[in-house]
């Protein structure tokens, strides 16, 4: 790639974008492809055969030769599957490229063996792919050659959803919906849709990938499973926002220049806190569109880290005793004519509707803070939430003080008659002051967070797809937006009612609210105090999706029936037996063929020096004895905890799948395996060096 880049120019050029909609499309089609983003409408197949051949020769210029429906099935990844635009030959020999609307609207993987969580019998098992046309589709560059990639649905043939996309589109819906119904109460006629906005924030490591191969555990289960700390950690911060060496930002230029082409925004970069991790966020998109592009994100940075001969680690938690990975979700409801309905605004008016849906995510997330919990759960993640690291397990909102003392005012009072920063407040809640923007964001610790014009879910995984938590979100502040529309479409005085539910909302749901030290001790007794849930565990969150609450909430609202929710839950369990399985028969694996044959090759130099220090009449060996005594006795206890590892390994794999079998591996298993990681980890610290089969954490993160 040449140095110079006009990132300008280059936008977008991979992406089958309104710009070129226009210029391609008869104009009749173009506004009926408009229709149907715009309005949810249904494309009739004539439309699509004419937007199928543009787009098709649109790719080819671009050197595709194979298109896919992209799409995001529960594994969490992405899944695409290629084909050809070649038809079979003629009679002279030749092929010709088509591609029609009806492949365009939908595909029909062979995808029996996604997880379906039960959903599709193997009868049935095959399922359909449907094109997302509000995402734009693109080009992707890579190994592969150029393929066209379009964003799709995935669903059984009897409609469920088997993927994240589905169950996204149906909650922004659903918040669509609501939102327009209460903007019409506060007099709005003008804005026709209203859409959640977000902005994920994305942290991963670089390793240098010949290191990387040489560790079995980050090749099979993407995170270290042994591992002594160096000498230096984090502790002198020395790594946040520090000067990004040359070998990263010659990565980072690449990834953003990919990503520019590809249309991802991709806008802040800058080193975190733990060494040799980085962070990349986007500006802000409509919420279909991020989740697509924070996939894309993901998997340009593989991409580009290959290429610059590392390796992006995108687990949770790839190396014990520094900072995790996660994604911070910043969300926000705007409307099609630019009014973001979490903006506080100028005018009382604006100010008595911001507070009106303020109070109602604080209801939302109160009464569903076990599903937004869940909706961030995943097995790598539980190394960080709940466990010592940002953030904590338990939801609260941080809302700044200046909108606190706002909401006490209110509840004590029914009236803000003043701000503590000084502002004026005029009668009732009629007007804000004018909050400083500085001074609502610097609670780093905590989970959801009012960042002066958004709220920022901080306790995503870095790997997960954030489908899950916008879903939650969405839906959740739909619901709530549904019952106070309910009450103020039928009041007799709307101020008064408006004003009535703000204080009700406040003074029901102000505990979920929490400015203090989101990590500290204090916090998790007065949350309990509180009865605010503590779930520390995915296997503890999982059965969040299937209260009565939550069935009631998504069936309300068309996101989820039962049955789709019946069938995530047990698609999650399996997830998680998987993962943990994994990661202990890879323990098994190293500790076995590596770890114990090198400590005994150590162990065995020892006894060499001793018995030729002896040969030569010399009696000082009170060293290497001392040594040896304490390698063989750790090595004991490492190969002890290995027999037990094996053990309960086998036991978990006999066990019914299920929520039994889940909990099994994480009160079990889990524990099984640090017990054998402690004597290693204390090994690598005596045996030499140039003997441990692989490259240390310090090699790891600081030699990269
Ligand atoms: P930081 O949290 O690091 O201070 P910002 O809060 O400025 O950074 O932005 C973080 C992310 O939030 C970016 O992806 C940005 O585009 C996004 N963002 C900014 N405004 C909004 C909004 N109104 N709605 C959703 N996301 C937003
Ligand atoms: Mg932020």
């Amino acid at each position: 790639m040449s140095d110079y880049v006009n990132v300008a120019e280059i936008f977008g050029e991979d992406v089958f974008n309104d710009t070129v909609m226009q210029q391609r499309l008869p104009k009749k089609t173009y506004k009926e492809l408009k229709k149907t983003i715009e309005d949810g409408k249904e494309l009739s197949l004539e439309i699509a055969d004419v937007i199928a051949h543009e787009m098709k020769e649109w790719a080819i210029e671009k050197g595709a030769t194979h298109y896919t429906h992209w799409f995001q099935p529960l594994t969490g990844v992405t899944a695409e599957k290629h084909d050809s635009f070649i038809t079979a030959p003629k009679e002279d020999g030749k092929v010709l490229m088509s591609f029609s609307g009806k492949e365009l609207i939908k595909g029909e993987p062979d995808a029996s063996s996604f997880p379906s969580g039960g959903l599709r019998a193997t009868f049935e098992a095959r399922g359909y792919t449907a094109w997302d046309c509000t995402s734009p589709a693109f080009v992707r560059h890579d190994a592969a050659g150029a393929i066209l990639c379009i964003p799709t649905a995935f669903c059984s043939y009897t409609g469920e959803a088997l993927d994240q996309k589905t169950p996204l589109l149906r909650s922004m819906e659903a918040i669509n919906k609501q939102a327009l119904r209460l903007l019409r109460l506060f007099g709005n006629t003008t804005s026709k849709r209203v859409t959640p906005s977000v902005g994920p924030e994305q942290e991963y490591f670089l390793v240098d990938e010949k290191k990387f191969l040489q560790r079995k555990d980050l090749i099979y289960t993407g995170r270290t499973l042994f591992g002594a700390m160096p000498p230096k950690g984090q502790e002198l911060d020395d790594h946040y926002f520090g000067t990004i060496r040359q070998r990263i930002a010659g990565f980072m230029k690449d990834a953003n220049e990919e990503l520019w082409k590809l249309g991802v925004s991709a806008k802040t970069q800058h080193n975190e806190v733990a060494p040799a991790q980085h962070e990349l966020a986007p500006i802000y998109a409509q919420a279909n569109i991020a989740v697509d592009h924070n996939q894309i994100v993901m998997q340009t940075l593989k991409r580009i880290a290959c290429q610059h001969g590392m390796k992006c680690l995108l687990h949770e938690k790839p190396f014990a005793g520094v900072n995790g990975s996660g994604k911070h979700n910043n969300w926000s409801i705007t409307t099609d004519d630019g009014i973001n309905l979490l903006d506080p605004g100028k005018t009382p008016h604006e100010n008595v509707q911001f507070l009106l849906v303020l109070s109602c995510i604080l209801k939302a997330v109160d009464i569903h803070a076990d599903l937004l919990r869940e909706s961030a759960a995943d097995p790598g993640n539980d190394h960080r939430l709940g466990a010592n690291e940002a953030p904590p397990a338990i939801i609260s909102i941080f809302l700044g003080e200046q909108l606190e003392d706002v909401l006490e005012q209110l509840i004590s009072t029914g009236t803000a008659t003043k701000s503590i920063k000084g502002g004026k407040l005029e009668t009732g809640v009629r007007t804000l002051p004018e909050l400083a923007k500085d001074a609502t964001d610097r609670n780093r610790t905590s989970p959801f967070a009012f960042t002066g014009n958004k709220f920022e879910f901080r306790m995503v995984g870095s790997r997960d797809s954030i489908a899950g938590p916008n879903i939650v979100l969405n839906t959740i502040v739909a619901e709530a937006f549904k019952e106070v529309c309910d009450v103020l479409e039928k009041a007799d005085d709307f101020e008064m009612a408006v004003h009535d539910l703000i204080k009700k909302n406040c003074a029901e749901h102000q505990r979920i609210v929490f400015n203090g030290n989101g990590y500290s001790d204090e916090w998790v007794e007065e949350a309990e105090r509180r009865g605010l849930p503590n779930i520390k565990s995915m296997v503890d969150a999982i059965p969040a999706l299937t209260t009565e609450k939550s069935v009631k909430l998504f069936e309300e609202f068309g996101v989820f029936t039962r049955a789709e929710l019946e069938s995530r839950v047990e698609v999650k369990y399996e997830a998680y037996a998987k993962a943990i399985n994994i990661e202990a028969k890879t323990m098994i694996d190293i500790a076995s063929k590596q770890i114990i044959p090198a400590v005994i090759k150590y162990a065995t130099s020892l006894a060499g020096s001793i018995n030729s220090i002896k040969a030569a009449g010399l009696e000082e060996v009170s060293v290497q004895s001392e040594l040896l005594t304490e390698t063989s006795k750790l090595l004991k206890e490492a190969k002890d905890a290995l027999a037990a590892l094996i053990e309960i390994e086998k036991k978990a794999v006999s066990m019914e799948e299920g929520a039994g079998q889940a909990r099994y591996y994480h009160d079990t298993v889990m524990p099984a395996m640090e017990a054998l990681r402690k004597p290693v980890d204390e090994l690598e610290m005596i045996v030499d060096k140039e003997m441990w089969p692989m490259p240390s954490y310090g090699d790891l993160i600081f030699e990269v």
